[in-house]
C-alpha cells in the first residue's frame, strides 16, 4: 500500500492539498498533514509537484 510521508522540509504552501486526486492532505491549525493515507492511489503527483521535495511515497 502506497503511503505518503511529509518531513520536517514542509513549509505548509498547501499544493499537494490542491493536486492530490483523492484528498489525502487536508489542514490542521495551519499544518499540512496526512489524514487519509489509506486513500492513497500512489500516483506520486504531490512527491513530484512539491516545491520542497517533502513528500515521500512509501511502497
Ligand atoms: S506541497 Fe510540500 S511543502 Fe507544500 S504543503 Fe505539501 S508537503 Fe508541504
Ligand atoms: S501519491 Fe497521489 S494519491 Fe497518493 S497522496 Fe500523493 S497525490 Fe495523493
Amino acid at each position: 500500500m502506497p503511503k505518503p510521508i511529509i518531513s520536517d522540509k514542509c513549509t505548509n504552501c498547501g499544493t499537494c492539498i490542491e493536486i492530490c486526486p483523492v484528498d489525502v492532505f487536508s489542514k490542521e491549525d495551519g499544518k499540512v498533514v496526512v489524514k487519509k493515507a489509506s486513500d492513497c492511489i500512489g500516483c506520486r503527483a504531490c512527491e513530484v509537484q512539491c516545491p520542497e521535495e517533502a513528500i515521500k511515497i512509501e511502497d
